[in-house]
């Protein structure tokens, strides 16, 4: 098998045993970049002599026999995550040249527990998008078919994984940027409840709902990324200080007697491709076999949870996306006579078409005249949809749904129909609006030969019993084996 191909777990054990060296590992992982990367365009920036310096400086721990969680581990880091000393674009013509002078907590983490670093990887501009088209800076390829979009906003990060151009990556959820490309690329991505992972240095898009999770090749992985990145953090007020479990510990695969809520506005949605049904109808007969209880839930307010995302996301957007004004950070027009001019210019340029338009919508949902009839009303519809889920989780332990209508689509497809692109997040964004985990594992292929996700959401700090219920169903399937060929 080559080096590049190996899962974290894998690689652990290789490393351990000494029977491969990091700077082989990290070698082999920058060579297939370098292969495969005019294909896929999943980086924006490799980090190449750092990685190669982490490499060694983990080798020199496997030696001492003092390795950590991660040491020697490479792990591509979505573009959104403050690295010290390492561009942080969030693919932006406005961030182009943004050097961060501190790593996010995120980042401190990952190299306390030893990882190496590849490189920051592509995503929708500012995190908003579905099919990493928004990025300011390249379209990423699905490794699967490469006329089609890996979805997004995390499409770096998950086309990175799926084509064996790192062992793991980190990526952020707002309303589906993890899970959906984790379901367009075959990997697992989770998205941990709110709170569970600090955002100190994570480019803010929409504070409220933005959480950091893992994107792996399979649910150990996840979980190994999980324990290395979660806890409590000082510098981010949102954090929750309670007590993190072992997440690698809870992969049992046992599911007897687990209630599985089956939602029925979830199952019931038109438009729903045939393949992905079908692939999910699979993985709840998988369940029923092992001895999961399923169980018919309601979600009443789902019908409701795209229009209010899409005022409370725009509007915490306007108000984060203020601050590039070309004074503090990143570019700035110099030509301009004045100030507002220069504020104009700088904006009008630096940020692209769909981030101008959320900065347009947020604005008008805040303004005075408007901030009753739209803000207030998607809050109180967010209320509603938080407390579907508080009782549906009465009924049952974990829900089961689709991740997507559909697989994933051409590039092009969509772009100019931002109302079909939102649409796309239907079964994502209410996890966010809710902050209960999330995740996403490969149930199937669509007959064209697309990978297909299947969502498991939890209820808060429960990432274990979802986790495990994906395990289960992973050590029964080979979806997950499959990579595309490139
Ligand atoms: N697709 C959603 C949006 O465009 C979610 C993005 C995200 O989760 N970052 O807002």
């Amino acid at each position: 098998m080559n080096l590049h191909e190996l899962t974290i777990h894998e690689a652990q054990d290789l490393l351990k045993t000494k029977e491969i060296s990091a700077v082989e590992l990290t070698r082999a992982v920058l060579d297939r970049i370098q292969a495969v990367e005019p294909l896929v365009d999943a980086y924006i920036t490799v980090t190449e002599a750092l990685a190669l310096k982490q490499a060694a400086a983990a080798d020199k721990i496997i030696g001492q026999n003092t390795a950590r969680a991660l040491t020697g581990i490479p792990i591509a880091v979505k573009d959104l995550i403050c690295t010290r000393g390492v561009a942080t674009t969030c693919a932006s013509k406005i961030l182009e040249n943004f050097i961060p002078p501190y790593d996010a907590t995120v980042m401190k983490k990952l190299t306390a527990a030893g990882a190496v670093m590849t490189g920051k990887v592509n995503m929708d501009e500012f995190a908003m998008g579905s099919s990493t088209e928004n990025s300011g800076i390249k379209i990423t390829k699905n490794p699967w078919d490469r006329s089609r979009v890996p979805g997004g906003s995390s499409g770096g990060s998950a086309a990175a994984v799926a084509a064996n151009m790192c062992l793991g990556a980190l990526g952020s959820d707002t309303g589906g940027s993890i899970r959906q490309p984790a379901s367009h690329c075959g990997v697992v991505g989770v998205k941990p409840t709110y709170g569970r992972v600090s955002r100190f240095g994570l480019v803010a898009f929409a504070s409220s709902l933005d959480q950091i999770g893992p994107l792996a090749r399979d649910v150990t992985d996840a979980a190994i990324l999980m324990q290395t990145i979660s806890g409590h953090d000082a510098k981010d007020s949102t954090s929750i200080d309670t007590p993190v479990p072992d997440f690698r510990a809870a992969l049992t695969g046992e599911v007897k007697g687990l209630k599985i809520g089956i939602p029925e506005q979830y199952h019931a949605l038109e438009g729903i491709s045939p393949d992905v049904l079908s692939s999910v109808k699979k993985a709840m007969d998988f369940y029923r076999d092992a001895g999961a209880e399923l169980v018919d839930v309601s979600l009443p307010h789902s019908q409701y949870a795209v229009a209010a995302y899409y005022l409370i996301a725009p509007a915490e957007a306007s108000s984060n996306l203020a601050r590039y004004d070309g004074v503090k950070y990143g570019a700035r027009d110099t030509g301009a006579a004045s100030l507002i001019d220069m504020y104009k210019n700088t904006r009008s340029a630096g940020f692209g078409p769909e981030v101008q338009r959320r900065i347009l919508l947020g604005t008008y949902a805040l303004s005075a005249g408007y901030y009753d009839a739209y803000y207030k009303k998607a809050s109180q519809i967010r209320t509603l949809i938080k407390k579907d889920f508080e009782t549906a989780f009465s009924a049952c332990d974990i829900l089961l749904s689709p991740v997507t209508p559909t697989p994933a689509f051409n590039i092009g497809e969509n772009i100019d129909d931002p109302l079909t692109m939102y649409l796309s997040d239907i079964f994502t964004l209410s996890a966010n609006l809710a902050g209960i985990p999330g995740l996403s594992v490969p149930c199937g292929f669509s007959n064209e030969g697309l990978p297909v996700g299947l969502q498991l959401m939890g209820n808060y700090f429960e990432e274990t019993t979802i986790l495990n219920a994906a395990y289960a169903f992973e050590q029964a399937t080979d979806f997950h084996c499959r990579r595309p060929q490139l």
